[in-house]
């Protein structure tokens, strides 16, 4: 069994647990929260390494953009994440 590290994360596992996305720029730290269930609607079920393409700051306009879920926004903690080892389908 792989690690939960390896495992692409997809827009469709983010809207079943009503996470949000969390879109951080490499280039100026500018970052904000996007809801996943519009994004999910108009990409499908990307997974955020592809998804991240389609972003770009808008503060400064780069494209080194750096996608994750919002754990804290939804409550949720690193040390509940830790304990499970894989994500779960
Ligand atoms: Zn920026």
């Amino acid at each position: 069994m792989r690690k939960a590290s390896v495992k692409p994360v997809r827009l469709g596992w983010l809207v079943e647990r009503r996470l949000n996305l969390w879109v951080w720029c490499e280039s100026c730290s500018h970052n904000k929260t996007v809801p996943a269930a519009p994004l999910h609607e108009k990409y499908g079920d990307a997974t955020l390494a592809e998804l991240k393409h389609k972003f770009r700051c808008a503060q400064c306009g780069g494209r080194e953009i750096f996608l994750r879920p919002d754990w804290h926004g939804a409550g949720w903690t690193r040390g509940v994440v830790s304990k499970h080892d894989k994500m779960p389908e």
